[in-house]
């Protein structure tokens, strides 16, 4: 069965020793809630599924343990090779019950996906992320009871768990963490101890190639992406025009059956649509503009902040036009391709020529994503879409990251060896076209530094005001549990303008 969402978009789950209770699932994005209770093992398992219709298929039971499974694996034919022939379970979490029945927590090390998983195994309660963390999980843990969710509000209210030196700490969520990317967290349910198992890192090496196989390549690894993340339906791309997404788009094009729809956010300061126009055109999709008044965009702030569950005002930034674009775009259940991502491997954001400065760059970025929520699905799921990005695929990735810098940067442009994949599908302005990132086309940096310099914050100290203005929010809608309709970006705005103040005097 062909789903265009997947089956389930995110978890609250408990293990209990005693029965226990679960606290009720909260979330932001949207979706029914499936509750169900198993006993096994001697534990209760309580599970609350976020979903659009089929639930089933996002948890397996079996005799060695249970899944439950948010999201959805991209190398479901590669897996199931590894399976007895004819076995061919149906859904991706029975398909990663049958893989811990072979492998145990090393099933983990052979996905490729967009996920986050719980297994409960006699004993022990496992905790896994994709690659890179994509959908974030969070848990607290203590002697005889686990619990874990994809969003970190909906921990808030569980029993204060004990510290765990192998997760990272929520701010102000006593004994809540979040899971690592790449990681498997095995937590033994009778101390509520913890150890992590890495399940992918980011390549460290450099791989020296002529142009033209890394070329083929790049284009190989991203056209199977961008194929692998196609629903049954004509999916629905969120095209700047810039060469990430218009990618994304022309393959997405190339394999779908009709046209693929493409959308187009712009504010009344800021927008790039005549370069989305070009792109559209020369790939004749259904493309939509959508205009958001500034005001409008800046009033979105808390629920950039109460989906991404991100602290870090730069990822803020640049969350905040796509967050207002999904919570825009109507209708439900859409499958979105971005182009989101693609300038950390790729240094994109690099804006000069050395190539030691490149590279340092780049594995920075790559060892400090995690944490940072910027692939959370959360952020399409509170306008009740399901978003993946084909750049963030594990093999992607793992062509892209470890190329030399040289082809990386090169002939004076960025993201070289991409455009010189892309150059038979898309126009030349387009493969040629300077990265400009969302938050700059949209205005977006611009008018949240205003909304704080009408605020009295010097020009000098705008950075520290919106770090700022993001903890106060996250305090608000994530801790504090507060529904972001019900936070105004202004009054935030002046608390951490009186924050800055008393704290300079
Ligand atoms: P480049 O990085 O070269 O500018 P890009 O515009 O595709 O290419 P980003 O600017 O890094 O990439 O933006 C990240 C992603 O967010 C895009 O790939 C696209 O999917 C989405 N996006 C960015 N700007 C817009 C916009 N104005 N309208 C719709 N989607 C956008
Ligand atoms: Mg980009
Ligand atoms: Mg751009
Ligand atoms: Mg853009």
């Amino acid at each position: 069965m062909e789903r265009t969402l997947p089956a389930a978009t995110g978890f609250l789950a408990a293990v209990h020793q005693d029965g226990g209770r679960a606290p009720a699932p909260v979330f932001a994005s949207l979706g029914s809630c499936a509750l169900e209770r198993e006993e096994r093992h001697g534990h209760t398992l309580h599970t609350g599924l976020l979903h659009t219709g089929a639930p089933e298929a996002a948890r397996a039971y079996g005799p060695r343990c249970a899944v439950v499974f948010a999201g959805e694996l991209y190398n479901q034919a590669e897996l199931r090779s590894l399976l007895p022939p004819g076995a061919g379970p149906d859904g991706d979490a029975q398909l990663v019950r049958a893989l811990f029945d072979i492998y145990d927590l090393h099933a983990f090390r052979l996905l490729n996906g967009r996920f986050a998983a719980l297994v409960q195994g006699e004993g022990r309660v496992l905790l896994a992320t994709d690659h890179a963390g994509s959908v974030p999980l969070y848990l607290t843990a203590a002697p005889g009871r686990v619990l874990a969710a994809t969003e970190a509000k909906a921990l808030r209210t569980a029993p204060t768990g004990r510290p765990l030196p192998a997760a990272r700490p929520v701010r102000r969520l006593p004994g809540v963490h979040q899971v690592p990317a790449g990681t498997v967290l095995e937590v033994a349910l009778d101390t509520g101890g913890c150890t992590a198992h890495r399940t992918w890192a980011p390549p460290l090496s450099r791989r020296i190639l002529p142009e033209d196989e890394a070329v083929a390549a790049v284009r190989r690894a991203l056209e199977h992406a961008v194929q692998v993340r196609m629903g049954p339906e004509a999916p629905l791309v969120v095209l700047s025009g810039g060469i990430d997404s218009s990618s994304v788009a022309a393959l997405a094009a190339g394999r779908a059956a009709g046209p693929v729809d493409t959308v187009s956010m712009g504010t009344d300061e800021a927008d790039e649509f005549p370069q989305a126009r070009v792109v559209a055109a020369h790939l004749q999709t259904a493309h939509r503009e959508l205009t958001i008044p500034t005001d409008d965009l800046l009033r979105r702030l808390p629920h950039t902040v109460w989906a991404a569950e991100s602290l870090d005002p730069d990822i803020i930034e640049y969350l905040l036009p796509l967050t207002a674009l999904y919570l825009r775009l109507g209708g439900t259940g859409r499958r979105i391709l971005t182009g989101y991502g693609a300038d950390i491997p790729l240094g994109g954001m690099h804006r000069e020529d050395r190539l030691p400065a490149l590279d340092t760059a780049l594995a920075h970025d790559m060892e400090t994503f995690d944490g940072l929520n910027e692939m959370s699905p959360v952020l399409s799921g509170i306008g009740g879409h399901w978003s993946t990005h084909p750049y963030w695929d594990r093999e992607v990735l793992d062509v892209l990251v470890p190329l030399e810098a040289g082809l990386k940067r090169r002939y004076g442009q960025d993201k070289w060896v991409l455009r010189a994949a892309m150059g038979d599908v898309l126009p030349q302005e387009t493969v040629l076209r300077p990265k400009l990132g969302v938050h700059e086309g949209s205005g977006t940096t611009s008018s949240f530094s205003r909304l704080l310099t009408a605020a009295g914050v010097p020009q000098g100290r705008v950075h520290h005001a919106k770090r700022l203005v993001v903890q106060e929010l996250f305090d608000q809608v994530v801790v504090a549990g507060r529904h972001p309709d019900e936070v105004a970006t202004e009054e935030v705005v002046q608390l951490a303008a009186g924050q800055l103040e008393s704290r300079t005097q």
